[in-house]
């Protein structure tokens, strides 16, 4: 028999509009779907009926289908012969552990194909009205991660270098830690007023934005309660909302 095919795809952002042709094309010829939370359920409802859709997406922090059990069910799955699609939000490596899977797939000899993804660390700016870099106020601009794995015994993340070494940072999974986060940014020498703000639910009609300063924004996640998704953006490119927001100008 035939080996099978993976395709690590990204999803996008989560307006289910933002899915790329690809993805919508290769998740129509699927025998089998594994896919996260935060899928749109627009994107849900365009599973073929007769594929095999196996959740393996997180429940409050933990995996409900720890991360080698994913790559597990790929691959027998593949070894079926099946077309296997593996749906991930966003891209699927940002941030995405699409890499992992990949080599596990690479190491026991199963074909696979990316097919990346709109990631949130550009979509949900944009639909806040702000723009990651800009001629005058940003030339450059770093994604990173504000959690780290609990087997990491501290932050592989150096938060004090990062500070003024780039322009714009966009911080993922960083809600729970931005006290510690925004500290150490402000310890490493960037201008406690830089504007800043955290945004859940990009791109979605959920999507709520509040606004503050490096060093107050932590406070404001925790008193408005931002919790994920959420991103945070940390930057002079911020300011550019007040001109830039449109969301809910699209008919
Ligand atoms: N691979 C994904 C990121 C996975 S990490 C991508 O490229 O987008 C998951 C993190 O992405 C969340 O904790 C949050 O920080 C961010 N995120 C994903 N979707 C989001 C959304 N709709 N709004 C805000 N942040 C989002």
């Amino acid at each position: 028999m035939n080996k099978g095919i993976v395709y690590l795809v990204g999803a996008g952002p989560g307006d289910p509009d933002l899915l790329t042709i690809k993805a919508d094309k290769i998740i129509k010829k699927a025998d089998v779907i594994v896919y996260d939370r935060l899928l749109a359920k627009k994107i849900i409802e365009t599973f073929p009926i007769n594929a095999e859709k196996i959740y393996v997406g997180k429940e409050s922090g933990t995996h409900i289908v720890p991360q080698d059990q994913i790559s597990e069910i790929l691959i027998k799955k593949a070894n079926e012969g099946k077309t296997v699609v593996r749906l991930k939000g966003g891209d699927p490596f940002l941030f995405g552990r699409g890499g992992e899977e990949a080599i596990e797939l690479k190491k026991v000899g199963i074909k696979f194909v990316i097919v990346p993804g709109i990631t949130s660390a550009l979509a949900v700016p944009a639909y806040a009205g702000i723009p990651v870099t800009h001629r005058h106020y940003a030339s450059s601009v770093t994604f990173v991660t504000g959690h780290e794995e609990s087997d990491k015994k501290r932050d592989t993340v150096n938060w004090e270098k990062l500070a003024t070494a780039t322009d714009t940072l966009v911080i993922l999974m960083g809600v729970k830690r931005m006290k510690i986060i925004t500290d150490a940014i402000i310890k490493g020498g960037r201008d406690r007023k830089t504007p800043a703000a955290a945004i859940e639910w990009g791109t979605t009609k959920n999507q709520r934005i509040v606004e503050g300063v490096l060093e107050d924004i932590a406070d404001k996640i925790v008193l408005n309660n931002v919790k994920s998704p959420a991103l945070i953006i940390i930057g002079e490119v911020v300011k550019m909302r007040k001109m830039l927001s449109w969301f809910g100008e699209e008919n």
